[in-house]
């Protein structure tokens, strides 16, 4: 990190210049993204219309979101109950991903409780 005011030289991560103390202004700019980096949170789908291209998620967060279908960017279609991961923006849903594995992995453990229990019934 070089100094604007004075050209010495500092480490990548340093907030003030060690040789004049003004402050550099590139781990300013920095933080100030890192900050407004947007953050993705789970949440089920609640409801789905495909007419009218828009539905429902209830967020990890106790909040509801509202979707479009173009938010929508697994090619995985939206299920009822399904695990998503978004990125809320006020009350809108964004970037909407079905995690990889998560909805395979429960319905396989429901088929497979299914089956378990088929197999008693037969075999008891
Ligand atoms: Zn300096």
């Amino acid at each position: 990190m070089v100094c604007a005011k004075c050209g010495g030289n500092n480490p990548a991560r340093a907030t003030f210049c060690a040789q004049c103390g003004a402050p550099l202004e590139g781990a300013d700019e920095h933080d100030s993204g890192a900050r407004g980096e947007k953050r993705a949170i789970g949440g089920r789908v609640l409801a789905y219309g495909w007419k009218a291209k828009a539905g429902a998620i209830s967020g990890e967060d106790g909040n509801r979101y509202t979707f479009e279908v173009g938010q929508w960017l697994s090619d995985t279609k939206p299920a009822l109950g399904g695990g998503v991961d978004f990125i809320p923006l006020g009350d809108v849903a964004m970037d909407i991903y079905v995690p990889v594995g998560s909805d395979d992995a429960s319905g396989g453990l429901i088929t497979r409780g299914f089956i378990t229990g088929l197999l008693a019934l037969l075999l008891g």
